[in-house]
C-alpha cells in the first residue's frame, strides 16, 4: 500500500530526522506494516484516531491510508512538524498535529470531537513513556472511557505482562489492571529489525477494548491498593502479603472465599475484584 508522498527514508533525509534516543525514537518505515497496524481495530472510517508520537509519520500515513476519518497527533519533537505538515496537506487536512508532551495533554480538548465521532487511540509509543501512558488511559475516572479502543506498540516483554494470565511469571499489576478494565490481546508481533534504528528487543502491538466493570461497586483506588499489596511480595502467600491492608487478612480471604495459602500470581482477575469488594465492605464496617 502506498500514497502520493515520498517514501519515509526520503522524508527522513529531506528533513534531517535522525532518530534521537532521548525521545525514544525508533521509526517504522514500512507502510505495509503501519497499514497493517492501522487496520487492527477493524473499520476506522467512522473514527478519529488519536496518535502519540507520529515522528516522520509512518503510522500516521497508515491510519490515513486505511481510511481514518481524522487523525489527531501529539508530537514532542518539533523537528518532525514540517514532514507532518506535508502529510496533512496531502490528506486534505485530515491530520492535525500538536507539538506537546502526551503525558501532559487533555486529549479530549485536543481532539475536540464532533457528535457521533468514535474515538480510538493508536500509537507506536515511545518506550520510555509507554507504560505511563497506558496507565493514564486505564485509570480514567469516567468508565467507560472516551475511547473505543487502544492499539499500542510495546516492548514484547511489556506486552506479555499486559495480557498475561494467572499462573505465569508475567502476570502482575499491569495484567490485572488491564484485564479488569477490558479485553486485551497481542494483535501483532514485530521484530526489532522492523524499526530504524532497531531497538535491542522485540516489540508487539496490543489491542484493548474497554468493557463495563465486572462489579460496578468496586473502586479503582481500592483495587489498586489490594493488587499492589498482593504483588508487592509475590512469592509470599496471600495471608502474609495482604497483612499490610487495614483489615484482618485472614478474615478478608475467608470472606472472599480465597485460599489463604495461594499467592497473588495464582488468583484470577475476578478473584481480585471479589477480594476488593470484600475489602471495601470490611473497611467501611471497621
Ligand atoms: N510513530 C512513529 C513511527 O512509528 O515510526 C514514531 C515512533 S517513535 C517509537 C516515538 C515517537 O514519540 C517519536 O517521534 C518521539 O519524538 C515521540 N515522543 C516521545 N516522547 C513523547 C511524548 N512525551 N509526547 C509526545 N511524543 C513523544
Amino acid at each position: 500500500m502506498t500514497d502520493t508522498l515520498p517514501p519515509l527514508r526520503e522524508v527522513i533525509r529531506e528533513y534531517d530526522l535522525r532518530a534521537k534516543k532521548n525521545f525514544g525514537q525508533n521509526f517504522l518505515l514500512d507502510l505495509n506494516l503501519t497499514s497493517k497496524i492501522a487496520r487492527i481495530p477493524g473499520d476506522i472510517s467512522d473514527s478519529v484516531m488519536y496518535e502519540v508520537g507520529p515522528g516522520p509519520g509512518g503510522l500516521t500515513r497508515g491510519l490515513l491510508m486505511s481510511g481514518a476519518k481524522r487523525v489527531v497527533a501529539v508530537e514532542m519533537d518539533s523537528r518532525c512538524l514540517p514532514a507532518l505538515a506535508d502529510i496533512s496537506a496531502a490528506y486534505d487536512d485530515r491530520l492535525t498535529v500538536h507539538n506537546a508532551d502526551a503525558l501532559e495533554v487533555d486529549e479530549l480538548a485536543l481532539i475536540n470531537p464532533e457528535p457521533g465521532e468514535k474515538l480510538r487511540i493508536a500509537s507506536n509509543l515511545p518506550y520510555n513513556v509507554g507504560t505511563m501512558l497506558l496507565i493514564k488511559w486505564l485509570t480514567l475516572d469516567e468508565w467507560r472511557p472516551w475511547y473505543a479502543s487502544l492499539t499500542l506498540m510495546f516492548q514484547r516483554e511489556v506486552a506479555e505482562r499486559i495480557v498475561a494470565g494467572p499462573g505465569t511469571k508475567a502476570y502482575g499489576r499491569l495484567s490485572v489492571l488491564a484485564q479488569w478494565r477490558g479485553k486485551v490481546r497481542i494483535a501483532l508481533n514485530v521484530p526489532a529489525a522492523a524499526f530504524t534504528p532497531p531497538p535491542k528487543v522485540a516489540s508487539a502491538v496490543i489491542h484493548f477494548e474497554p468493557m463495563d466493570p465486572i462489579d460496578p461497586t468496586v473502586k479503582l483506588s481500592d483495587l489498586e491498593l489490594v493488587v499492589e499489596r498482593a504483588f508487592n511480595q509475590r512469592r509470599k502467600m496471600l495471608r502474609a502479603s495482604l497483612k499490610g491492608l487495614p483489615v484482618d487478612a485472614l478474615a478478608l480471604l475467608e470472606k472472599a472465599g480465597i485460599e489463604p495459602t495461594l499467592r497473588a500470581e495464582n488468583i484470577s482477575v475476578a478473584d481480585f475484584v471479589r477480594l476488593t469488594r470484600c475489602f471495601a465492605e470490611m473497611k467501611s464496617q471497621a
